[in-house]
């Protein structure tokens, strides 16, 4: 058994200072739980051990709300349901609500916050077998995913330490769309680009992001995007259609001229690498170009230059270079043609729902 204490926050002041405190019961540093739909499986598992959880489901920081600048605040513990069937979301942002409901199942999203879908952790699965060695939960210890199984692992950004891919479906969009994270430590606030705030794995596997231990966040604020929203597409590609990780995913939004020509682009690709994956060079080698599959096709070389696949034999992932290639063109051609609004399965508890 690990002993670990366990209190709860009503205000961001007290959860900080909790989260700062030294436990009384192990050495170690503490987690918060938001919806615990990650962390508890991590604890039952045996993989995350931490001192002190610090529930902070109580804090005022479950609202959705406009921003002055034009944009969207959303609170760190609002539900990824919330977020997602929110009506300034679904009509501003329809991208984002598309990736949500991708994700995971109703009863998941209904748990899980926004805060908690950006720290969840990888699902390479020898990360969650603890009877073999990964050097993301104990650096040095080795990674039996290269040279084994690697289907759903990475072909861009890797290192020799580790090829895992982060698996949230909102961090794609949220990538495209050129969020920041706002979080507050003991020592004050700070906001944090979105391009930033996840790491590739280089030799520290172990640290997924930029964010510090005492650090919460807060909320995340998307800038103004309605240029985007006319052409977005979110496009999952998975083994099966619901309950499932995604083996590529694509966040796609393009900004069209009367003339039917790019006049911005955002591409994310998910499921490839430790963090959302995306590259300048491809948003602006399509401004300018006619919204057709042939510039997609060069916006979707240039993306996955340098990918590699890694595994060997039937456990290789050699196919998710064409598959996220096909992908891409998929995705900007289906936002070229005008965003669907999907909101997929109606919500749990509403009417129609299972
Ligand atoms: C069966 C299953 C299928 C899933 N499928 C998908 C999927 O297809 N796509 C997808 O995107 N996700 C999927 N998920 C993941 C799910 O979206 C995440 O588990 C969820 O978003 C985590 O949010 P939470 O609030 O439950 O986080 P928690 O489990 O409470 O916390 C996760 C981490 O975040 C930290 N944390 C939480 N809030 C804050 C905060 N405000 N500030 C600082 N740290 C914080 C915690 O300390 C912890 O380290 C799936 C999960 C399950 C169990
Ligand atoms: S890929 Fe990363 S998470 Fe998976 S076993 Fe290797 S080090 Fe661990």
């Amino acid at each position: 058994m690990n002993p670990f204490s366990f209190t709860s926050a009503s205000t961001v002041e007290t959860a900080l200072a909790q989260i700062a405190s030294r436990p009384p019961l192990a050495p170690g540093v503490g987690k918060f739980i938001a919806g615990g739909t990650n962390i508890l499986d991590l604890m039952k598992e045996n993989l995350m051990r931490p001192a002190r959880l610090v529930d902070i489901n109580a804090l005022p920081l479950d609202g959705i709300e406009s921003t002055p600048e034009g944009g969207l605040r959303l609170g760190a513990l609002a539900r990824n349901a919330d977020t997602a069937y929110h009506p300034q979301v679904a009509r501003r942002y329809p991208l984002l609500s598309a990736a949500i409901l991708a994700g995971a199942s109703p009863q998941i999203r209904n748990m899980a916050t926004n805060g908690g879908n950006l720290l969840q952790r990888t699902r390479c699965y020898y990360f969650y077998d603890a009877g073999v060695p990964c050097n993301k939960r104990k650096p040095g210890s080795g990674c039996p995913a290269i040279g084994g199984l690697a289907r759903q692992h990475a072909i861009l950004g890797a290192s020799a330490h580790c090829i895992a891919t982060h698996p949230s479906d909102m961090c794609v969009a949220l990538q495209a769309l050129e969020a920041v994270v706002h979080v507050r430590s003991p020592g004050g606030a700070r906001a944090i680009a979105f391009a930033d705030f996840h790491r590739l794995p280089g030799e520290r596997p172990d640290i997924d992001t930029t964010l510090a231990h005492d650090e919460l966040i807060t909320h995340i604020e998307l800038p103004p995007a309605q240029a985007f929203a006319g052409h977005s597409a979110y496009l999952k590609l998975r083994d099966r259609a619901s309950y499932a990780f995604a083996l590529v995913s694509v966040a796609a939004a393009l900004d069209l001229g009367d003339d039917g020509q790019v006049r911005q682009a955002r591409i994310a690709i998910g499921g490839v690498a430790h963090k959302p994956w995306r590259d300048a060079r491809a948003e602006a080698l399509l401004a300018g170009q006619p919204a057709e599959a042939a510039s997609f096709e060069q916006a979707a070389d240039l993306l996955l230059h340098g990918a590699q696949a890694q595994g060997v034999g039937f456990g290789s992932n050699d196919f998710k270079i064409p598959m996220a290639r096909r992908a891409v063109v998929r995705a900007l051609m289906t936002a070229a043609a005008g965003t669907v609004t999907n909101t997929g399965e109606p919500r749990l508890g509403e009417e129609g729902s299972p």
